[in-house]
């Protein structure tokens, strides 16, 4: 595909519902809170699409896989959520920056394994739950291909986030 100005809201909306649906048809006993707080004054932004929709997709999947392991495992009281939310930034240094957050309340990442989840086949997930290259590949999406960013923070057993910037023409 080729860069064309997308609204980010419409599409990260779309796929935030697509990835749920999708894992809920597989396993009804998954259930998670939605939460999006969209920035509606955000602009369209240039970006090959189908690229930045599997970037999102292996995000909300990853978020949604976190609160479920933790569902396995935390109390009756555990409130599974993923929080997407978008805006606009304008760096001291110039420019104009979309930004793309995703948050979930799931089992985070061990200090141990930070330095690595990026790395192409790491996974902690059993054979054929994940193939590791999702990261990887959203790094050479992003950063590669669209001079973006990406931001992780989490704290093991508690929450991760993983934020998305995009420059704004
Ligand atoms: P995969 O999903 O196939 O394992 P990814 O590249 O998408 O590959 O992710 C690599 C690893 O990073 C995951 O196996 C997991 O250990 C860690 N990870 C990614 N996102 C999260 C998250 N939201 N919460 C906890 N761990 C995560
Ligand atoms: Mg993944």
């Amino acid at each position: 595909g080729s860069k064309e100005p997308v609204n980010i809201n419409n599409l990260t909306g779309e796929y935030f519902k697509l990835a749920y649906n999708g894992l809920r048809a597989k396993d009804k006993t998954f259930n998670a809170a939605l939460v999006t707080n969209f920035d509606e004054g955000l602009p369209p932004v240039n970006m090959i699409q189908q690229d930045i929709g599997r970037v999102l997709l292996n995000l909300f999947n990853n978020a949604f896989y976190a609160v479920h392991q933790k569902q396995k495992t935390a109390g009756d009281d555990y409130k599974p959520e993923v929080i997407v939310e978008t805006t606009i930034v304008t760096p001291p240094s110039g420019g104009r920056g979309a930004v793309i957050s995703v948050r979930d309340n799931g089992m985070g990442i061990p200090d141990s394994i930070k330095e690595k989840i990026m790395q192409p086949f790491f996974t902690t997930k059993p054979t054929g739950q994940g193939t590791g290259l999702g990261l990887s590949l959203s790094y050479d999406i992003v950063v590669k291909g669209h001079g973006g960013k990406i931001d992780i923070e989490s704290k093991e057993g508690e929450y991760t986030v993983f934020t998305i910037t995009l420059p704004v023409g």
